[in-house]
């Protein structure tokens, strides 16, 4: 069995935002040389998730929209969390959209449906933020 680890990072300039980081993946499992396995995809942090769905930006407005509507950024006041930090509800959208995705990697690429893609969702930017890619397989 072989094992590849890589990192990427992202710097957001605004407070939330959508990448599509599929094509990064994809480079990493050519790097890999790994052609039957699992690659699991996370932020290093616990304020941004990594998730899959579909590369259309009414669903990204709709996703803003929505966690607005679960964890509104402002007031920072009716947060407990916010003391030191305003971030609570970064915490909270991290917990909803999830951590980490997980893909079969089939014939060295991503074994996906015909629609899905693997973005970065940061929750707390402007500033830089870690991406782990790990591959199993051989
Ligand atoms: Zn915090």
């Amino acid at each position: 069995m072989k094992t590849y680890r890589k990192e990427l990072t992202f710097f957001i300039p605004e407070r939330r935002g959508i990448v599509n980081i599929t094509d990064r993946v994809r480079e990493a499992i050519r790097e890999s040389g790994i052609r039957e396995g699992i690659v699991l995809v996370n932020p290093m942090h616990i304020t941004a998730s990594v998730f899959i769905n579909d590369d259309e930006s009414g669903l990204h407005r709709d996703y803003e929209v929505w966690l607005e509507r679960l964890a509104p950024e402002k007031p920072y006041n009716q947060y407990r969390h916010n003391g030191y930090e305003d971030n609570a509800d970064a915490h909270l959208k991290r917990t909803i959209m999830g951590r980490e995705s997980v893909v079969a990697v089939t014939d060295g690429d991503l074994d996906f449906g015909t629609w899905e893609q693997i973005f970065y969702f940061e929750f707390d930017g402007k500033r830089n933020k870690r991406v782990l890619i790990k591959i199993i397989g051989e």
